[in-house]
């Protein structure tokens, strides 16, 4: 194994070292098949086989009950923000969002192109530091779905419950699905680029509800319709072939790990070293409230950002990498998504204190 630093980039991130070698492998010769993964037809059967194993593995590591589909799709996230309320909701309907970050604020602005936006909750005026509670926003009666951002990448929050209201749910989980257990049938959408917790960037996963395929209006275009895509298992046109099979081997070894759950309490364990690190040392100060703190983006300060700019770059020298937050906010960011080994986080807490103390 060539030498690897700790990567602690927000996505693309680090992916296990035993996915890579595979990649590497099957993208020169594919089981043997004298082709290599990426020159593969996308209807043969070698990689049909790769589309319904990563299929079947999703499935099984969410529990998705079988009235849903799962779609394989392009775009990114953001393409998500408009195509969720584009299929959804007609010009004269309402939907709710809660207005918890960056991303969440770009889904609203792609909602109102489409029908009328109810934002039952915002902490733009905060810089985004918590979400909420269950009883601080309500939802009107005749809303067809509250949108929320499950984890939001840059500030560092996350739902520690998922939101529960009595109307649809759609999530955007970009950046923390397969962390830790969720009931899908919540959800009438859930949504997720594949570049933090799943593979490489190129695929989007979106998982929806049956009965939703069929609301969409006449005066969508054909790709924008999931409908479109529902119909032809995601093979419609050319699928994302070498991110899809990317995510498949992801999920094949987040299988053997012991899946969600057991994933879930290392995810735990890891945070909670690093934000005892931060609560425990007075160079270090958090940029999310206690009780909305992130498993996946860990974001602190420095009392002031020469500290920061010199932190950040004092890690990168001894191998820890990508703690620059995002360009937005500013200060340190921490992503230790599933693939994230424990012994980077302990690394960086031991640097960490180091840093204090020759900088007190
Ligand atoms: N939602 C969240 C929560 C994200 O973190 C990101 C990207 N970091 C996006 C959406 C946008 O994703 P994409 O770049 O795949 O469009």
């Amino acid at each position: 194994m060539p030498e690897r630093i700790y990567n602690f980039s927000p996505g693309p991130a680090t992916l296990p070292y035993s996915v890579l070698q595979e990649a590497a492998v099957d993208i020169v010769n594919f089981k043997d098949s004298g082709m290599g993964l990426i020159e593969l037809s996308h209807r043969s059967k070698l990689f049909m086989d790769v589309a319904d194993e990563t299929e079947a593995l999703l499935r099984e590591l969410l529990n998705i009950p079988s009235n849903y589909k799962l779609l394989f799709l392009q775009g990114g996230a953001s393409s998500q923000f408009f195509m969720v309320p584009m299929n959804l909701l007609q010009h004269d309907q309402k939907a709710t969002y809660l207005n918890t970050g960056v991303w969440a604020k770009k889904a609203i602005q792609e909602a109102q192109l489409f029908g009328k936006v109810e934002v039952a909750y915002s902490s733009e005026d905060i810089t985004y530091r918590r979400v909420p509670k269950d009883d601080e926003y309500t939802v009107s009666s005749d809303s067809q779905y509250l949108h929320f951002v499950s984890n939001n990448t840059i500030y560092g929050t996350q739902y520690p419950d998922m939101p529960d209201k009595t109307v649809m749910l759609v999530a955007d989980m970009s950046s923390d699905i397969l962390s830790r257990p969720f009931d899908v049938s919540k959800f009438g959408i859930v949504y997720a680029g594949a570049q933090k917790n799943m593979g490489p960037a190129g695929v989007t996963i979106v998982i929806i509800r049956e009965d939703l395929l069929d609301k969409v209006g006449d005066r969508v275009p054909t790709m924008l319709k999931y409908k479109t895509h529902a119909e032809k298992d995601s093979m419609f046109n050319t699928p994302p072939c070498f991110a899809l099979y990317c995510v498949g081997r992801v999920l094949n070894w987040l299988k053997n790990f012991g899946g969600v759950a057991a994933i879930e309490k290392i995810n735990r364990e890891k945070a909670a070293v690093l934000y005892e690190a931060i609560d425990s040392m007075e160079m270090y100060r958090g940029h999310a409230e206690k009780e909305s703190r992130s498993l996946m983006n860990v974001t602190f300060n420095l009392p002031t950002p020469e500290l920061e700019a010199r932190f950040i770059r004092e890690a990168a020298a001894v191998g820890l990498d990508g703690l620059k937050g995002h360009r937005s906010v500013g200060g340190c960011r921490a992503s230790i998504y599933n693939a994230f080994p424990r012994e980077g986080v302990e690394k960086l807490v031991s640097f960490m204190a180091d840093f204090a103390q020759q900088n007190q």
